[in-house]
């Protein structure tokens, strides 16, 4: 493939040397075609069919290699083969000839830009694959746009050949109609700036953006076309409604209240949502609970002769339950009426795109309202394996109203829920098997990462169990064994609990959107565009249901595009940022990430570098024994930008801050390593890493001169 591209450049290198070494271009000039016209036309009088091929593949050649001259020749083609055949010849010429100019640029440097850029051409290639057709013609039918810049710029993108051919061949039509018309007299023309008068130049402008504006009708009609069947109310009672006090509703809300519009939030559970109930909260008690056991356990290695803890799960539960309830008002009715929200408790039904219905305790009441938000969250998946439902499984929503530890504990899953309760229930005694279909914990995490929260796992005692896939449960007295094919083989594990944490489904039936017709991606969220919006313009999605990502933060950001758009979007709206998301899976050590690792930079072709600084070098982890884990950073070849960032230790989901920053405000490396940093803190493995990367991008030619320059001072 390299050699095949060095060949083709090196054969177009000396295609062009010829043309300018040559000094061809004199031949593709006015003045002497006018010289010259006479013998042609008798040549062609006497050998049409030639003059006409040679014509053609010289035309070919000239747009195909991007050498000046191809307006020049449609003139000659107008005034030696007329107009239909001229036409006929260079539309076929010229748009060859570009599809050629499109296809070496695509061969030649696609693969690099987007190798180099792709983490930034993301949104290009998405509009490319989506209007890619429209922008072409319109850019083929202003003649402004020097054809050969739009040839090689399309290369680069991911257009499809055939399209790029057949958009041309009609978007050049109109032009070249026009030069091979003036070139019938070309005997009057002295320059070809004068063939395209102001007035000419502005009706192709027109035509040109005629198609966009069409499309844009287009879909204006669509999307008027879905409320067709619904009546619209000619008042509304509600500027928006949100459906769902979570992280994602309790965000809509705020903002809605906070930029003065009437708000309803409807709740069918409890105020707060996952997060709080049954999610991040009770999860992050419980690790602190059992982080702290941890540390008991290991304190002869912090120079304690012997220490030791007890205590009663079910007051480890119970205080699990009073720290949800002492972060409770935060996301509490009162609080949320104070700001301005009008709460209601009961179940919402969207009945239309501008009504929603109520059922509370005191009966049903319909809400009308310009916009909605669904923040219908998700729950836990359950996997249909055979005698699941027999065996009374517990899961992240459920798991909570344990009040006796179970002896032997069985989690399916090794996601971040699973891992983190594993090691939860693992710490508190219970004898826990961990169960995952795939070869490591952590999927979305590089095969390293994972290893080093495997490692720790395995040292505290979990069972590890990772390519086993669950066949069927079977009774095994008052206990459960489940069968597992692994290796090509069965294996029998046993349990007395079950715990499933195998994902998260989002919340997308029931409540009326099948009716409207909204739709559900394959991962079974919401279909939504980039602004958050589903087929309706006015009904908004976010947090869980939404997707990509289910984190409360992502949840939180997501609310304030689809509240400021579902508000203000008929002035402007904006399109979600996803470029800078992080998130941490709070083991121990902690796993936190920020933008790309190498499996997404492999996955999405961009190239990269990396860098790792172990911790065991840092002097605060040392002194705190917790000197294992690393930072490990990828950067844009060459360069100190950061694509992305993995910190696997203790305190990675805090230390990954100052990189999230750096990412988000276009900081380098180098600005890391230029800032100071507390000693002896953890917070310097940032700055650490950074210098380990500088000190592989040193200058070693001048640092070799530096060293001659000392050598000599020294005498
Ligand atoms: C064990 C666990 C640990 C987690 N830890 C973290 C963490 O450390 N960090 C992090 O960022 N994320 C964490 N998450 C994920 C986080 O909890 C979710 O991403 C977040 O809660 C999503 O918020 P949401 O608003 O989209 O949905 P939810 O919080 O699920 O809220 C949706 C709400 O909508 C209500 N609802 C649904 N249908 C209706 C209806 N028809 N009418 C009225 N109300 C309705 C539901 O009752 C629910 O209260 C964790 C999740 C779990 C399960």
């Amino acid at each position: 493939m390299r050699s095949g591209r060095l060949l083709l450049l090196a054969f177009i290198a000396a295609l062009v040397a010829v043309y300018f070494s040559f000094d061809l271009g004199q031949y593709l000039s006015l003045d002497y075609f006018k010289t010259q016209q006479a013998a042609i036309e008798s040549y062609r009088a006497s050998h049409p069919w030639q003059t006409a091929l040679l014509f053609f593949l010289v035309y070919v050649a000239v747009t195909g290699l991007s050498l000046p001259g191809a307006a020049l020749m449609t003139l000659v083609g107008g005034a030696i083969f007329g107009l239909l055949w001229g036409t006929l010849i260079i539309s076929f010429a010229s748009t060859i000839g570009a599809t050629l100019a499109f296809l070496a640029a695509r061969f030649l440097l696609r693969d690099g830009v987007q190798r180099k850029f792709g983490d930034r051409l993301g949104a290009i290639n998405a509009g490319v694959a989506k209007d890619g057709p429209f922008y072409l013609f319109t850019l083929r039918l202003v003649p402004i746009f020097p054809f050969f810049v739009i040839n090689l710029v399309m290369g680069l993108t991911p257009l499809r050949a055939s399209t790029f051919y057949w958009v041309s061949q009609i978007g050049m039509l109109p032009a070249t109609l026009v030069y091979v018309n003036a070139g019938r007299e070309i005997g009057r023309i002295d320059s070809l700036s004068g063939i395209l008068s102001p007035g000419l130049l502005l009706s192709f402008v027109l035509l040109g953006i005629f198609p966009l504006i069409a499309k844009k009708a287009v879909d204006l009609v669509k999307a008027r076309r879905v409320y067709a069947r619904w009546p619209r109310p000619k008042r509304f009672d509600r500027n928006l409604v949100v459906i769902g006090a979570g992280s994602a509703g309790l965000v809509s809300a705020y903002i809605a209240a906070a930029v003065k519009a009437k708000v309803t939030l409807i709740e069918r559970h409890r105020m707060g949502g996952d997060c709080l109930n049954t999610g991040c909260v009770p999860s992050k008690a419980l690790i602190r609970t059992t982080r702290f056991l941890a540390d008991v356990k290991r304190a002869g290695s912090l120079g304690v002769r012997a220490a030791s803890a007890e205590f009663d799960f079910g007051a480890v539960m119970e205080r699990v339950q009073r720290v949800v309830r002492t972060v409770e008002p935060h996301d509490s009715v009162e609080r949320y009426t104070g700001l301005g929200v009008d709460v209601v408790i009961g179940e919402a039904r969207v009945t239309s795109p501008w009504t929603v219905e109520i059922t509370t305790e005191e009966g049903m009441r319909v809400l009308s309202t310009r916009a909605i938000v669904i923040a219908t969250g998700g729950r836990p998946a359950i996997p249909g394996i055979p005698g699941i439902e027999e065996v009374g499984y517990v899961t992240s929503d459920t798991v909570w109203a344990l009040r006796t530890l179970p002896r032997r504990l069985l989690v399916l899953g090794g996601g971040p829920i699973g891992c983190e309760l594993a090691q939860c229930f693992a710490r508190l005694g219970a004898q826990v098997t961990q169960v995952q279909r795939g070869p490591q914990l952590l999927c979305k995490e590089d095969p390293e990462i994972a290893a080093l929260v495997m490692q720790r796992l395995r040292a505290e005692g979990i069972d590890l169990r990772t390519e086993h896939t669950p066949l069927h449960f079977e009774r095994d007295g008052d206990a459960w064994t489940l069968v597992c094919e692994h290796a090509g083989g069965q294996v029998r594990i046993g349990f007395d609990q079950l715990l499933v944490a195998i994902g998260r489904t989002a919340n997308v039936s029931g409540f009326g959107l099948e009716a409207l017709g909204i739709g559900v991606r394959k991962d079974g969220t919401v279909d939504t565009n980039e602004y958050l919006e589903t087929i309706y313009p006015n009904i908004y999605a976010a947090g869980d249901v939404a997707g990509p990502y289910q984190f409360t933060h992502t949840a939180s950001h997501q609310a304030w595009y689809a509240a400021v758009n579902a508000l203000f979007g008929r002035f402007r709206r904006f399109k979600v940022d996803y470029s800078v998301i992080p998130w941490c899976t709070f083991t121990d050590p902690e796993v936190a990430r920020v933008g790309l690792n190498e499996q997404d930079a492999k996955a999405r072709g961009i190239a990269y570098e990396v860098t790792t600084y172990g911790l065991d070098d840092l002097d605060r982890a040392i002194a705190d024994e917790a000197a294992h884990g690393l930072v490990k950073v990828l950067t844009v070849p060459g360069k100190d930008r950061i694509l992305g960032v993995t910190i696997v230790g203790e305190h990675a989901g805090e230390l990954i801050t100052e990189f999230i920053v750096a990412m988000r405000h276009g900081l380098g490396l180098n600005k890391i390593l230029g800032t100071i940093h507390i000693y002896p803190t953890l917070s310097e493995a940032g700055k650490y890493a950074a210098g380990a990367w500088k000190r592989a991008h040193a200058p070693q030619r001048l640092l070799e001169w530096v060293g001659r320059y000392h050598a000599w001072r020294r005498g």
